[in-house]
């Protein structure tokens, strides 16, 4: 005789995403936050990039409440003027 009674739905997975999700957003507004800073200024730092190698691409990234990881392909190293750059601008848009 087969159980009749099952602990797991076919919805299990999406109803546990899901809760988890509302989890996040409901418990943790700061860590949110932090990640939508981190996020905005990875697509900023992405622009400045791409005005210093115009046929970069993203290789990566991480995003995350307090820090941000940004990968990318050059054909050479940042100058110390274009890191100047790239922090003086970010910082004039973020401020
Ligand atoms: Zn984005």
């Amino acid at each position: 005789m087969r159980p009749s009674v099952s602990y797991v739905d076919d919805n299990f997975l999406l109803y546990y995403l899901l809760l988890f999700t509302i989890l996040m957003l409901t418990i943790s507004p700061s860590h949110r936050r932090g990640c939508m800073r981190a996020h905005t200024a990875t697509h900023i730092l992405h622009s400045l990039l791409a005005s210093i190698f115009p046929m970069t691409k993203q290789a990566g990234s991480y995003v995350g409440p307090d820090e941000l990881r940004f990968d990318f392909y050059a054909d050479r190293l940042l100058t110390n003027d274009e890191l100047i750059m790239i922090n003086n601008t970010m910082a004039s848009i973020i401020a």
